[in-house]
């Protein structure tokens, strides 16, 4: 778990970037940070493995202030991956990804079989990729690797700074999709940091949105997209367009079985009633004059809301 108490950070030009900041991220959550450039996410991110030391307040990992840890410790304890993906060049993929194993002291045996593990996690067979130098392998290949290598001393905990956003969206997509399913395996704490709302709705168990250094809001994403508390988080992300467009027959799906449906909801029920019985349902019928005519998944909802975003271009700079 990591805790945020009361953190600030005013950089030596006298710009407070973070202000009075209290966060809870709890273990194995996937925590996205969202907001419009110059907000702070950077900032905040890099605080907590101490790339930025902070100057109020305090920020704990598991109930150790990270003041208090080794930095070498933190640093190995906490994976990382930025935008852009800096692969040493003359060391091969395996090289790449065995340097914190290798700071660890791991042997080379176990290096191997880690190396081989995470390249197969991301679906880039061992055999073709561990001896390449980085630019023998495309940009989303290089990323994937950058994804891997961060877990390869197996981290409790990942930090990402908008780390697909240099993709073409295909790739974006494709890694996105990716990360999504490995994070089911793994179940590490990653703090993401996001400017794109699709991307922060689709990975998310809990958004954080920002503005001018303070949270606005945090929630799960169908929370903050039904009860947006102010005027700036609604306009983020642009409930009302998508409310008017808004069609549950779109993507109803036919029922497999009525035992799992504990709650229904009209054919013609606005999306922000709908995503509150989404905080307590998975699934719900969907009823038209009295008969249950399909049903929706909580899955399905969110993966509209963000092919919304991104028909729209709904991503903030
Ligand atoms: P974000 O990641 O949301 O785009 P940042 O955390 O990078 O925001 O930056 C937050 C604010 O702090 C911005 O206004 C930025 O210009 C400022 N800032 C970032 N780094 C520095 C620095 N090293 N010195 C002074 N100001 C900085």
């Amino acid at each position: 778990m990591i805790t945020f108490d009361n953190v600030s950070k005013k950089y030596s030009n006298d710009h407070v970037a973070v202000k009075a900041l209290n966060v809870e991220i709890k273990k194995g959550e996937f925590f996205v940070i969202i907001g419009p450039s110059g907000c702070g996410k950077t900032t905040l991110l890099k605080m907590i493995n101490r790339l930025i030391p902070l100057t109020e307040g305090t920020i704990w990992i598991n109930g150790k202030k990270i003041s208090d840890y080794n930095i070498h410790e933190l640093r190995w304890s906490i994976g990382y991956v930025l935008q852009q993906i800096a692969l040493f060049p003359h060391m091969t993929i395996e090289e790449n990804i065995a340097i914190v194993p290798e700071l660890k002291k791991w042997s080379k045996t176990k290096i191997q079989k880690r190396v081989e593990e995470l390249l197969e996690l991301v679906g880039l067979e061992p055999e073709k990729y561990r001896q390449r130098k980085p630019k023998e392998l495309s940009g989303g290949e290089q990323q994937r690797v950058g994804v891997i290598r961060a877990l390869a001393a197996d981290p409790e905990i990942i930090l990402m700074d908008e780390p697909f956003s240099a993709l073409d969206p295909i790739s974006r997509t494709k890694l996105q999709d990716d990360l999504l399913e490995m994070q089911r395996t793994i179940q590490k704490t990653i703090v993401f940091v996001s400017h794109d709302m699709q991307e922060a709705l689709k990975l998310g168990d809990r958004l954080c949105v920002m503005k001018d250094g303070e949270i606005v809001q945090i929630g799960a994403p169908q929370e903050i997209v039904q009860n947006p508390v102010n005027d700036f988080v609604q306009q983020f992300i642009g409930i009302n367009a998508v409310n008017n467009r808004f069609d549950i027959q779109a993507i109803m799906q036919p029922i497999v079985t009525t035992s799992e449906l504990r709650d229904t909801i009209f054919v013609n029920e606005p999306l922000t009633n709908i995503l509150q019985k989404f905080t307590q349902h998975n699934v719900l019928g969907v009823e038209e004059d009295g008969k249950i005519i399909g049903m929706v998944t909580r899955a399905t909802i969110l993966q509209y809301l963000a092919e919304d975003f991104k028909e729209r271009g709904h991503a903030h700079d």
